[in-house]
């Protein structure tokens, strides 16, 4: 039987849905690679280089840029952020799931060269709670919360390019719907008829009928 490569999951959703808690959650066990992204905004209190991001100077960013060294990258809210390449291939050719929890801008670059990508938006119970867990966060200035505040009332139409829309509620259901979504999503005969028919015969793989 062929070995099948790593599903590759993209995750957005606007800021304060939650995004960053249910992939840590969804990761507990370390089932998942969670790409780490490359940044030229500021560490905030607790991130750390390498860990949390790769953070950049912006020289450093665009000299990677030209390098292509990126599989996407966008401006978010003033700052760069993009997703090194190379690691993701390489986890994916091995065969492990990969978890991109990047904006809208790039998930869509992401979906013109991986549509078969597991697409999925994080939606907050409601947008006054979206205020709150922003304000409860305490990592925005003023000006810096109105922004992602604003941001979200435009993010939020982009939903329909996704497969999935997950509420994020209570962290543990979200969580519970995604992993659903993983076990679904693997199969999907589209995703798994190379691995278990013959190409030439249209047969099932001898090995099945063990
Ligand atoms: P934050 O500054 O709150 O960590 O992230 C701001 C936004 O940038 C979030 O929506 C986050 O998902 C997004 N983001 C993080 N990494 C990447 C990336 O590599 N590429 C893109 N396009 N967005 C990213």
């Amino acid at each position: 039987m062929k070995p099948s490569k790593g599903l590759l999951m993209v995750i957005s959703g606007p800021s304060g849905a939650g995004k960053g808690t249910v992939c840590k959650e969804l990761n507990k066990n370390n089932e998942f690679w969670i790409s780490v992204s490359a940044t030229t905004r500021s560490p905030r209190l607790g991130e750390l280089n390498e860990i949390n991001y790769y953070f950049l100077t912006k020289d450093e960013f665009k000299q990677r840029i030209k390098n292509k060294d990126f599989l996407e990258y966008a401006e978010v809210y003033g700052n760069y952020y993009g997703t090194p390449k190379s690691k993701v291939e390489e986890m994916l050719n091995k065969g492990i799931d990969v978890i991109l929890e990047i904006d809208i801008q790039g998930a869509l670059k992401v979906k013109e060269c991986y549509p078969e990508g597991v697409f999925i938006f994080i939606l907050p119970p409601s947008m006054g709670e979206l205020k709150k867990r922003i304000i409860n966060r305490k990592s925005e200035t003023p000006e810096s919360f109105m922004t992602r505040f604003k941001s979200a009332y435009k993010e939020i139409n982009y939903v329909s390019k996704y497969n999935y829309a997950v509420v994020n509620d209570v962290v543990e259901n979200a969580v519970n719907k995604i992993k659903s979504i993983i076990v679904a999503e693997k199969c999907r005969v589209d995703r798994i008829k190379d691995s278990i028919l013959d190409s030439k015969e249209g047969l099932i793989h001898e090995q099945f009928y063990d």
